[in-house]
């Protein structure tokens, strides 16, 4: 009529997503938790990536940081104790098209979910998998988790935790086909996008390690890595995480280290004489289990029954 065309009748518009686009409910973590700024930091990821949200799945265990799924405005699984890694490796499986992400906390995949945690690493199946490594047990109130300082004191350890502390950087480097292991802190947020957004683009399982602020129950365990830069080692390397010259320029001392070089990364995931902060680890060779358990999909039923037919028929005697 008149020249106007009927809505049936209008191109779709691309869609463009903004922030809210990816912002679930209020979060209930303390103020100042570090929990926070990984939040925004992984929603603006997603934007800047243009992510469809619903193609996009965020999975967690138990713990403070897992109530991560409950913030986004995107498929999300708030699995088990521990479980966070099999559900997530159980979604890749059978739906290789979704961005997948996993918020796990240090109780949550040290301590519970340690044998998870292992063959996850293994399988390198693609997704992004962020353990918020805090020290300590939040949610249950101030227990000593597997990385708590040794002599640190908690509910479960008044006269200080007995043992040292578990590496979660050098158990994962020393798994059978790790591809992808970083490290960063929840309070430098263009080391923490940058860092998550090496991870995104990581064919396979990429392992960042965040050390996350705690101020309720560890109020004082990153504070003079906070206050003084010099307890940090930036790593450095044009196959690294990429960091503007100015966010570098926080950082006092700085090491070139290649991605590349398993040995050398183990030496930095347990070098004592400071904290590193960068990309240890990347290969993009490492064999992916995704690639073998997604065979089939797409594949209709009455094809699916052919070929169990033809399987059976192998045994007919
Ligand atoms: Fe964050 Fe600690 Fe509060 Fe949990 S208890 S929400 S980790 S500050």
């Amino acid at each position: 009529m008149y020249g106007m065309k009927q809505d049936w009748e209008l191109e779709p518009r691309p869609r463009h997503f903004v922030l809210e686009d990816y912002v679930g409910g209020q979060p209930r973590w303390c103020t100042g938790c570090g929990d926070h700024a990984v939040l925004g930091a992984v929603q603006r990821l997603m934007r800047d990536e243009q992510l469809t949200p619903e193609d996009t799945v965020v999975v967690s265990g138990i713990g403070c940081s897992s109530r991560f799924p409950h913030y986004m405005k995107t498929y999300g699984f708030h699995g088990l104790h521990g479980r966070a890694l099999p559900v997530a490796c159980g979604i890749r499986s059978r739906r290789p098209d979704l961005n997948i992400f996993v918020a796990t906390g240090d109780g949550d995949c040290t301590a519970i979910g340690a044998g998870h945690w292992i063959h996850a690493i293994r399988y390198n199946m693609k997704m992004t998998v962020m353990l918020l490594d805090n020290h300590i047990y939040g949610l249950t109130k101030m227990q000593s988790s597997p990385t708590s300082p040794q002599g640190n004191r908690s509910n479960t350890h008044p006269l200080g935790a007995f043992l040292s502390p578990i590496n979660p950087l050098s158990v994962t480097l020393g798994v059978t086909n790790a591809s992808f292991v970083a490290q960063t802190v929840d309070w430098n947020p263009p080391h923490l996008y940058a860092t998550l957004q090496a991870a995104h683009k990581h064919d396979g399982l990429a392992f960042i390690r965040i050390l996350q602020r705690c101020p309720h129950y560890m109020p004082q365990v990153f504070a003079a890595l906070q206050q003084d830069t010099s307890h940090a080692v930036l790593l450095t390397h044009a196959n690294g995480i990429p960091l503007d010259d100015d966010v570098a320029r926080m950082f006092k001392v700085k090491e070139e280290h290649d991605p590349s070089d398993i040995l050398r990364a183990r030496y930095q995931a347990e070098r004592r004489d400071g904290i590193v902060l960068g990309l240890l680890y990347h290969n993009d060779n490492a064999e992916r289990y995704h690639e073998y358990s997604a065979a089939g999909l797409g594949m209709s039923a009455a094809d699916k029954i052919d070929v169990v037919q033809e399987t059976m028929d192998r045994f007919l005697v």
